[in-house]
């Protein structure tokens, strides 16, 4: 079980500033999220693109974004379960939750911040009448640790750049690489189009077009898929791996089952006050929750976080009283021995 003050179910920035915000009250968090990297919408839709709307930063890269709120936050040393959805939520007769996954994975914590954006991303799906049979068994809709398929056999479908970087990526990796795509023309950026090209010409990528994968051959394990190339017979393929690559729609899932008050698909928080939920002890921020005024933008996610933390302190110590300090006056102390020391008041005699 892993334990820890804050749970936050959510890797987005908003999720992402919640550990600093936490970190300087001496809480510590742990976060949960779907998707196998940290960033939310920021990594997983745009990070190649510029933000313009950043405080400070008069433009900055979705993903350089992610980054700068990685190293902002290390020092508080937050915990990460990745690659899994939050599925469900059991409140202790001490008030306290116990967040599982889907893969089992079971987090004690005593506030609850759900920072879910859109909701979890959910990969899109093949129709391929046996296809779920095989999940984690040589199907895999996102790659989480590209070295399983270091000296294996990987076909990969999709004509995005998804696709395409992955292949490029594991044609270094796994022992025999196929793309498959049911255009001839790739939806990705140029220079990966070439690259996947070039790679094809050396002997390194195997890409068949027109073509789409009808069906998987294994019995617990795949062993292969059947190919159709358009006007052609089915031909099998032998592969360890089955990678459909055919992007990620955001659900909220599973948390709309958690006896929340939701309007149109978002969480209704208590925004006068704490930014909490109908459930004393979950609060919901970013972009996941609503309330009159309410603005899906980052900066947005980053005041509801800063203020739900201070409640959740004072949810956790009601006897204690804390101060606020400025972090230019109280420093910033990390949880791994840190230190970034306030400067010292400048006295000056009055003449
Ligand atoms: C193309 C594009 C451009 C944008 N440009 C700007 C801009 O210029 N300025 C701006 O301020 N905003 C912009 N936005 C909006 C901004 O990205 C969002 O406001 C921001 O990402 C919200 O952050 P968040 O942390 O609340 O949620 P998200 O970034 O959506 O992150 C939520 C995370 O929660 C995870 N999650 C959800 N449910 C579960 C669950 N049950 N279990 C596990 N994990 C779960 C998801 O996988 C996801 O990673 C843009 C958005 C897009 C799509």
């Amino acid at each position: 079980m892993i334990t820890t003050d804050i749970l936050i179910i959510g890797a987005g920035p908003t999720g992402l500033f919640t550990i600093f915000e936490a970190g300087l009250l001496k809480l510590k968090c742990h976060l949960i999220d779907a998707l196998p990297q940290p960033g939310g919408q920021c990594s997983e839709i745009y990070p190649k693109k510029p933000i313009y709307d950043i405080p400070a930063y008069p433009e900055i890269l979705a993903g350089d974004l992610t980054h700068k709120l990685m190293e902002q936050t290390k020092q508080f040393e937050p915990g990460f379960t990745l690659g899994e959805r939050a599925e469900t939520i059991d409140k202790q007769d001490d008030g306290t939750f116990i967040v599982t996954t889907n893969k089992g994975t079971k987090h004690h914590a005593k506030i609850v911040a759900i920072a879910g954006g859109l909701g979890s991303f959910e990969p899109r799906k093949p129709k391929i009448e046996n296809l779920e049979k095989f999940e984690d068994n040589g199907v895999e809709y996102i790659i989480k640790e590209p070295e399983l398929y270091r000296d294996k056999k990987v076909v990969i479908s999709g004509g995005g750049d998804s696709a395409l970087d992955w292949a490029i990526f594991l044609s270094d990796v796994a022992s025999e690489v196929t793309l498959i795509h049911r255009r001839n023309e790739f939806r990705g950026a140029l220079d990966s189009v070439e690259k996947a090209q070039e790679l094809k010409n050396l002997g390194k990528i195997n890409i068949i077009t027109p073509a789409e994968v009808k069906g998987i051959i294994g019995d617990d394990k795949v062993t292969g898929v059947a190919v159709e190339k358009k006007g052609e017979d089915a031909v099998i393929i032998d592969t360890d791996h089955f990678i459909p690559l055919f992007g990620l729609s955001p659900k909220l899932g599973p948390i709309a089952n958690w006896g929340l008050e939701i309007e149109k698909n978002a969480i209704k928080v208590n925004n006068a006050l704490d930014y909490q939920t109908n459930i004393p002890g979950i609060y919901a921020i970013g972009d996941v929750n609503t309330y009159p005024g309410k603005l899906k933008l980052i900066l947005c996610g980053f005041h509801e976080a800063t203020l739900m933390c201070q409640s959740a302190y004072k949810r956790i110590f009601p006897d204690k009283k804390y101060v606020m300090k400025y972090t230019t006056v109280g420093g910033v102390e990390g949880f791994d021995g840190t230190k970034k020391e306030a400067p010292k008041a400048v006295v000056k005699a009055i003449e």
